[in-house]
């Protein structure tokens, strides 16, 4: 939840370009892999940056979001070029009073023909926390971070209590910032209504979830770079776990007793060790 003075598009924009470069810098996003979406419940002027206007069929009815605005990147776009030209990679999309279609604004500079094919995963993910929190402001950020979506194919790591012991347990800042853990969900065909729906299950338990042999999903409340912060703290973890498993997991990693005082000193509530 946001509080006045709320961001400016200019502003919104800019922090969707910085996260988009930054899950390129952590090789999040090869090529035109991953995407990001942002909705806002305040009323935003759109039409002076992005001033072609059609119409758009929503993927799913959000009736409590009627003029809500959403900021998502297009089909094809990479995330690593928002930053340098943003009006030609993403489009707006204002919801209308039916709940069910919308206005979507774009710029003559626009580089994509859709918006990305897991819009309806974000769109979900929105609708979910939006209902479930009242919140102003919500980020949403798929990216394919290769360490953990190597280990998504490990069948051991498949099982979320294996796998949330096995990567929460080589930094102390990892369960602060993911007391929740993360969340896994079984391989789904992309941009189907199945993922769509173990996503929003799962996220509304944890701040980022496994799109297993594919990538993650993170969202948060606060900020992009946020949301991509928590894609970069899981992937760190993963890191971890995949050097330990390459040395022959010679690694101690923090005990179970180390992990419980720093939850105790920092006030995290977690049920994970
Ligand atoms: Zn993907």
């Amino acid at each position: 939840m946001l509080q006045a003075p709320f961001p400016e598009l200019d502003d919104l924009l800019e922090m969707m370009g910085e996260a988009g470069r930054h899950l390129a810098e952590i090789e999040a996003s090869e090529g035109a892999a991953g995407n990001i979406s942002v909705c806002l419940r305040w009323p935003i002027e759109l039409r002076t940056r992005f001033p072609l206007v059609d119409e758009f069929q929503l993927p799913l009815a959000v009736p409590e979001l009627a003029g809500a605005t959403f900021l998502v990147s297009g089909s094809g776009r990479r995330l690593r070029e928002i930053i340098v030209e943003p009006t030609a990679n993403i489009a707006c999309i204002l919801v209308q009073e039916d709940g069910r279609t919308g206005k979507i604004y774009t710029s003559h500079q626009r580089r994509f023909e859709h918006v990305t094919s897991e819009f309806n995963s974000h769109l979900a993910v929105h609708y979910d926390q939006v209902l479930s929190s009242g919140t102003n402001f919500h980020a949403v950020i798929h990216a394919q971070p290769p360490h953990l979506t190597y280990l998504s194919h490990v069948p051991r790591y498949q099982e979320e209590p294996y796998l949330n012991t096995h990567l929460l347990r080589w930094q102390p800042e990892t369960i602060v910032n993911l007391p929740e853990g993360i969340g896994f969900i079984p391989f789904c065909i992309p941009g189907s209504p199945e993922l769509m729906a173990g996503t929003v299950a799962s996220l509304r338990q944890h701040r980022i979830v496994i799109w297993a042999k594919h990538g993650v999903m993170a969202r948060s409340d606060v900020s992009v770079k946020r949301a991509a912060d928590r894609v970069e703290y899981a992937e760190t973890a993963a890191k971890y776990e995949y050097l330990n498993l390459c040395a022959g997991e010679i690694g101690e990693g923090l005990s179970v007793d180390e992990i419980r005082a720093i939850c105790s000193t920092f006030n995290v509530q977690q049920n994970i060790f």
